[in-house]
Formats: C-alpha cells, structure tokens, sequence
C-alpha cells in the first residue's frame, strides 16, 4: 500500500504512514468520538473482539475496511486484547481542527503485555514485567523491568542457567535477538516473545545512552563498569523499547540495580514448579504456598510477598531483622491491618504520576492514604530496628505531599480529568472565578443591573439576553437622554435602544466560554500537580516499598498466629531439624494432618524413604524444602520447632511429565533433571529425589537408583531425601553411617489399607500397590490376577535369592573401605583395555610398554 501511498487519501494517507511503522500490531486511530482500525486490523480485531467490521467510502479506488470501538469504552477492549497478548497501538488527535487536511495526529501510546501501567489493565496482586535478554559466547544478561512500578534490575548469568532466571522472574513479554528467535521460540516459555533487530544491541550507543538518561558520566554508582558490556546492551535495549511504548520519558525509572550479588537460596526452575510456589503443577493459581500465605491487606504487600517467596535471601541477619518484626506483631497485627487495609497502591499510582497518566482518583487514593499513613507511627513503640528505619522512609515527606494533595484535589474528584471537577475550591483564584462564573451568572447579573441603575441614575434599565445578540443593556426612550458615552448602540426597538459596552461583553465571553476555560484550566492546573508530584517520585516509591514490607511481615504474623508457625532458628551449622512439621498447603486440605519430624545433619545426610503409595512420602519430603524456603523469606514455619543451618539450593526431581516440544519423553526428562542435580549440588544444597528411576525397566531403574545413591551420599554428600519403592535399596542404606531408612506405614483392616502418615525409622516391609489400585476403583478381576501374580513373584525371589546389590554391596563397601569412590570414565577406559588385552601374545618389551602406558593414564 505504501508504494501507492499518493493515490490515498489525506486521512489514509497519515494512517498508512502511521502504519508503516506497526505492520505486526493493531493500530488504533481515533476518529472522532471513535478509535478505528482499517484493513487487515479492522478484521483481525473483529474476529478477536467481536465487533463488527464495515466498508465505507474508497481510497486509492479501493473500498476501506473499518471495524472501531467508542473511545470511552477503549479500556474494556484493550483488556481483551492484553490478556491475548496483542499488542496495541493508540494513535490519537493531537492538532486543532483547521479544516485543511487531516488533523494532526501522533502514536500516544504502545500497549505491550510486559509495559503496561494502566491500572485497569493490569492485576493488582501480580507484578508485570519485562525482561530483556542479550546472549553472548555462552554468558547472557537478563534486564528486567517492572513499567508500572519503576524497578530495573540486571543480571548476569551462564548461558546454561538463563530459564532458572527466567523462571524466577516470570515476565510477561521477552525482549530477545532477532538470531534467537527461533532458538527461544522452541522453548515455548510462556511469556509473549519479540525480538529486536541487531541494531539495538549496539554497545557504544547502548553505553553513551544509559549515561545520558540517568543524567551520569559513567554508571559505576550503579556498580556498573564499561567491563560488563553485556549488561549494558540488554539494559539500553530494554529501556529504548520501553521508552517507546510509553510515548515518554520514564523519570519513575531512577536507577538501575545489579543482580549480580544476589547469593540467596536458589531454587531451579523445576523445583519451583514441583514446590508449588506461584502455581499448581497442573498450571491452577491455587492451593499453592502463595494462595494459602497470601492475607496481606494491601496489593503491595501480596506483590511483595510473592516477591519474596521467589527471591529467598542467603544472608541469616537480614531474615532474622525480618523475624524479629514478625515476632514483634504476632497476636498484635489487628491495628496494623486496619491501618494498611485503608492505603492504596501508591507504587503503581507513583509510576503513573511520572509517566504523566494518573487519574484524579489516582490522586485521591493517593492523598488519603497519605493522610492515614502517619498513623504508623505507632510502631515506633517496638522499637525495632527494620520497622523504624521503614518508619523513616515515610515521615515527613507522607504529612508534606498530603497536604499539598488535599489542597488541590476535591475529596471526590470526577473520574476523568476532561470532565472537571478535580481541582479543589480555593487551589486557583481564577478556577473558582470561573466556576462562579457558571453557577452564578444570573446573580452577577442582577449585581451589574444594580450597578449600572445607580451609577447612570435610570431605575427601569435592564440587562438581558438573546441568542442573536447575546448580553445587551435596554434602556427606554424615555431616559435615553442619560445614556453614558461609554455605551455602544446595538438595536433599536420601538419604546427603547438597545446598548452593549466593553464590561458586558467581557462578562458575556467570560459566561459564555466559561465551562470551556474552566475545564483547559483544570487540566493544566492537573499537569502541573503531577509534575510537582514528579520530584517526590523516589520518596513515593520508597513509602510503597516501606508499606508492602510492613504488611507482608504483618501478614507473616497473622498467618503464624493463625496457624500455629513458629520461628525456626537459623545456625551456621549443617543442620535442619524440623519438629512437628507440616506441609503449609496440605495441612489446610486434610481434616488432620499428622506432623512429623526430620533431622538431617553430618550425621543422617541421606534418608531413605519407603512406605506405602499415598503413605505421606512426596508430601513430607515438600514440607521439609517448604519449611527451610519459609526460613529464608523471614516467615514463621509450620512446626513446633525447627533449627535450619546453611543451605545454597533446593533441588527437586518429582513426578513424571514428558516434555515432547522439546523432544523428551518422560525418562528423558527425568534423567536431565537427574543430572542437573548430579551435577550442580553442593554439600550445603537440599535435595529431593522421588522415585528416581522408576521411568524404565525394573533392573535399569533399580540400578541407576542405587548409583544415584551411592553418588549422593559418597560424592556430593548433600542433604537428601530419596523416596522410592525399590526396597533393595535399603540394604545399600545400612553400610553408610551417615544415611538412614525411615519409613511411612499403613495398617490392613478388613482388606483394606489405613495410612497413618507418620515417619518412622527403618525401612517399610511393601508398598501396598495393589492395596492402593484397589481403592483407586481398578476393576477387582484384575485386583485378584495382580494378588496372584504377586504371590508367584514373591515365590521365585525367595527361592532364587536373586539378590544382585547385596553382593555388590559386599564387594565395593571392601571399595569403600579403601576410600575409593566410584570409577571415573578415565578409570573405566583403562579397566576395559585391559581386559582386551592378552598377555600371551606380548613380548616382554610390549608388556611393559602397556604398563607405562596404563600408569602414564591413570
Ligand atoms: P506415592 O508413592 O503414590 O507417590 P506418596 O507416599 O508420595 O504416594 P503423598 O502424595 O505424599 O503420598 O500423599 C498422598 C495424600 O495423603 C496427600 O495428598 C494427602 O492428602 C495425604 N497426606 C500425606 N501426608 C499426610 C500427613 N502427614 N497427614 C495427613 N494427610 C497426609
């Protein structure tokens, strides 16, 4: 269309241009009272949004499609589109009407899925980001932003770590390289991709850019170097990209944090999802740690604790200043609730501010959550030092904008700025003239008629008014004689002159244009609040930050209370000694959950588990990885007591899932996670393996879980709990002082299976499976063939003894013995050369040559 581009149209000519530069997004293009979208969009947004598409008029001889939407119901649209993940293009009437040619009109806004701020399209509980990712020779930064609360952090990490990172973050659009495309677009993450040309990824502009909008000479004060060029480039892409999307500076964007320091317990991408952190496995928003934790009052707080859940810290005096306030509110949370529940989402309502699109109830919200906040204050009488510092953040700086808040804004302003109504009476001498004007302009009237009867002396003069002469002073005939020079004669009537003079008509322009000055003043009077507002920005984001802390720690107060948490202790030691524990999310489904205890240090770092199906095993082992995640929030836990030391990760390797987008079947995927684990665990990491290597043949599942075992507790000696149902394993057990069988068990009634959900020591005798199918409803003809089957099998292993690992268990605890670990690939090289080899056939010369040879590899 662009190449017969003159043959359009004024009007679709601005809109092809305009076009030009979106052709993968709906541009909507206001159009009087109605945004538009032509052609190809027009369909595209019928067939989304349900409206109808029409033809009117032609343009380069062709008829123009066109399907529109009302501009005061845009919103309810736009929501549609985002939770499509469309991205939209506003383009709006920013010129006068002049009657020559189309109106001005410019691109206002860029509705992306990771840039929103408009509160209506964005969930008040969950953060909405955007990450940009830069790739490089096997190293790559992720910059993430939040558009509608100011934060921008950066990142840098192995290439081989990127979808834990992006699985932490969980943004909802992902910038990428257009080379990558494809290569991401294979990872089916969930987040909508967009890759971005070559070109801005350019280092040299990306460095002199990031510079000059943070107004800096270098970024080391943000402990940036030139050094970290990855970071730079995918920072400066992010911004520019952002910066497009909202037609603005971002002046709520004042720094940038680094990453790159955080050492807190870390959780791969799997783990996060076995644990049920955000979602349920099956993708469900509840009952998740999160859903069952989250009673905060405020939406800050839940954004902030959802935060935290996925960001646990590393440092034990950070989590312990967290405790402390915890401890500090337990049983005393109702005041701070009550507080809380009346503050509104000041971090989003601050973003909006700086990119200039706060709404007067924005302001409202803002100004009375203000005035409530100083009520904090009360908390000084703790005497803690974490909430006396949050404290700090608001003093002052709360009573100040509150003031300056109340001042401007009515108590209950309109909803749109275009409609009036906002600005306060008494904030502007003019305004309230003007508002006079309006309401009373019948009254003036009188008061001029008055006026003007006494000082020309004529008792009958009149003012009035009509349509084709507007405001007129009538006088008659008979007191014509003491008309004023300074009246002007505009009409005469048959017993009277008709008059005007400079003063009326001044009043007639003033009450005629009166609402339409009113409502250009109240606008601009509006902007320049929020540029005021513009400089408290930073002090706005950190009272938001300084609130949502508070009622996160508050809700960790009330959720203890209620639920009966308690602190858990954090030492420096290898420990995690859990009494009484309970799985947070499952204790809330169960009539009675049965509490158990766990004690893993240098002396039990391995425990096998074994016990009965739905005996307790994967629930219990969640618990203990939920408990010492809790610990490192700052949460109380579910428990009766609990000791956590140091741990670095938590990994998990639960359940059975294929992954065929990526060409794994369910073993596969098992393995990978298997070796993950093998080979990034550190002694202080937390493990849980469920049933390793039951995805394949008995033999080979059995075998690799029992050297899985061996690996675990000879190499990595991290802490680990392994459930399975392949009892041999238990034999392997009790050769290592430090690993333990404990068991979960059930009792037979009647045929029938109780769990009992507790942990004992030991290893379990069965596994109950055919119990359990039994219940599961598997018709009872196949029951009874599995009964029998069973029966035979149990037969033929006791007669056979065939059991292979009690031997290997007699020959390699001789190998342990001699402090060998298992054998190294290199080892095994040569082990099979020797084998191959026959001495017969060696001259003495060759045999010994062999034997360097050997040495020299070992
Ligand atoms: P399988 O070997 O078949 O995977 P499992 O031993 O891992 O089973 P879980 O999945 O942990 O069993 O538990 C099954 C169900 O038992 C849970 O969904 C829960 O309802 C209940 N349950 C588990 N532990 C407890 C407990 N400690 N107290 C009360 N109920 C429990």
């Amino acid at each position: 269309m662009m190449q017969d581009i003159e043959k359009h149209t004024p009007m679709m000519k601005q809109y092809l241009e305009i076009k030009h530069n979106y052709p993968d997004t709906l541009v909507f293009y206001r159009m009087g009272d109605f945004y538009e979208l032509f052609f190809d969009d027009a369909t595209t947004a019928a067939k989304l949004l349900g409206i109808t598409v029409t033809t009117r008029g032609n343009s380069n001889g062709q008829p123009i499609k066109m399907a529109g939407v009302p501009f005061h119901a845009l919103e309810p649209y736009l929501l549609k589109l985002v939770k499509l993940e469309q991205s939209v293009v506003i383009v709006d009437q920013v010129g006068e009407v002049t009657g020559k040619g189309p109106v001005e009109r410019k691109v206002t806004r860029i509705i992306t899925p990771g840039t929103l701020v408009e509160a209506s399209l964005l969930n008040d509980k969950e953060d909405n980001l955007i990450c940009c990712v830069y790739l490089d020779k096997g190293d790559c930064a992720i910059a993430t932003m939040s558009v509608s609360t100011g934060v921008f952090l950066v990142n840098q990490v192995r290439e081989s770590e990127l979808i834990n990172q992006l699985e932490r973050i969980s943004p909802n659009e992902l910038l990428v390289q257009e080379e990558l495309r494809d290569k991401f677009a294979k990872l089916k993450l969930r987040y909508s991709l967009k890759p971005l040309a070559k070109w801005h990824f350019d280092f040299n502009t990306a460095y002199r850019k990031l510079c000059s909008n943070f107004r800096l000479t270098d970024l080391s004060s943000f402990g940036i170097t030139p050094q970290d060029r990855l970071i730079i480039v995918s920072a400066n892409a992010l911004l520019e990209y952002v910066r497009q999307t909202q037609c603005s500076d971002l002046p709520h964007i004042q720094k940038i944090s680094l990453e790159r320091d955080y050492n807190g317990l870390e959780l791969d991408a799997i783990s996060r999802r076995n644990l049920e952190i955000n979602y349920t496995i099956s993708g469900q928003k509840s009952p998740t740690l999160l859903s069952v934790l989250d009673g905060c009052v405020t939406v800050m707080g839940s954004r902030k604790l959802r935060l935290w859940l996925n960001n646990p810290l590393a440092s034990h005096e950070q989590i312990r200043s967290r405790q402390q306030v915890v401890s500090c509110l337990i049983n005393k949370t109702d005041k701070l609730n009550q507080i809380l529940s009346g503050i509104c989402d000041i971090e989003r309502i601050s973003a909006r501010i700086a990119l200039g699109s706060a709404r007067p109830r924005d302001l409202a919200a803002l100004r009375d959550s203000l005035t409530i906040l100083p009520q904090l204050y009360y908390l000084r009488e703790f005497d803690n030092s974490l909430i006396n510092q949050l404290l700090s953040s608001i003093s002052g700086v709360a009573e100040e904008l509150a003031i300056l808040l109340s001042n401007a804004i009515k108590p209950e302003p309109s909803a749109l700025i275009r409609d009036g109504g906002v600005i306060n009476a008494g904030y502007n001498e003019q305004l309230d003239h003007l508002r006079d004007m309006q309401v009373n302009a019948n009254k003036y009237l009188e008061e001029l008629t008055l006026s003007e009867q006494n000082r020309v002396n004529i008792p009958n003069l009149r003012i009035e008014y009509n349509r084709v002469h507007g405001y007129y002073i009538e006088i008659s005939n008979s007191h014509l004689n003491k008309v004023p020079n300074n009246y002007r004669r505009t009409q005469t009537l048959k017993n009277a002159e008709r008059f005007t003079t400079d003063e009326l008509k001044q009043f007639e322009t003033e009450v005629l244009t009166a609402l339409d000055n009113s409502l250009e003043l109240e606008k601009d009077l509006y902007n320049q609040i929020l540029l005021e507002l513009n400089d408290y920005i930073s002090q706005l984001q950190q009272i938001a930050n300084a609130v949502a802390t508070l009622d996160v720690l508050n809700n960790f107060a009330v959720v203890a209370g209620q639920n009966n948490y308690v602190c858990p202790q954090l030492v420096e030691s290898n420990i995690i000694n859990i009494e009484g524990g309970r799985h947070p999310v499952i204790e809330r489904q169960v009539e009675q959950f049965i509490a158990n205890d766990v004690n893993l240090s240098d002396n039990s770092r391995f425990l096998l588990i074994t016990g009965p199906n739905m005996g307790g095993k994967s629930t219990y082992m969640r618990q203990i990885a939920l408990i010492v995640l809790l610990s490192y929030c700052g949460s109380f836990v579910p428990a009766t007591s609990a000791t956590i030391g140091v741990v670095d990760r938590i990994f998990t390797r639960i359940g059975a899932s294929d992954d065929l987008s990526l060409g794994k079947s369910t073993f596969m995927v098992e393995m990978s996670e298997t070796a993950n684990i093998l080979n990034n665990a550190t002694p202080k990491s937390l493990i849980l393996l469920d049933e390793v290597g039951r995805g394949t043949s008995t033999y080979d599942g059995l075998s690799l879980a029992y050297s899985i075992s061996r690996f675990l507790i000879e190499k990595i000696g991290a802490y680990t709990l392994f459930a399975t149902h392949y009892f041999e394993l238990t034999n392997l057990i009790a050769s290592y002082a430090n690993a333990k069988n404990i068991h979960l068990s059930a009792v037979e009634q009647d045929d029938l299976i109780v769990f009992l959900h507790h942990v004992y020591e030991g290893a379990a005798e069965k596994s109950y499976g055919i119990q359990v199918a039994k219940l599961a409803g598997v018709p009872k003809v196949v029951i009874n063939m599995a009964q029998k089957y069973l029966q035979n099998l149990e037969a033929a292993k006791n007669n056979n003894q065939l059991d292979i690992f009690s031997q290997l268990e007699v020959e390699e605890s001789t190998v342990s013995d001699d402090k060998t670990t298992l054998l190294t690939a290199n080892e095994l090289a040569v082990i099979e050369e020797v084998n191959e080899i026959n001495p017969d056939n060696l001259t003495a010369k060759e045999a010994l040559d062999f034997i360097y040879n050997l040495k020299r590899k070992l």
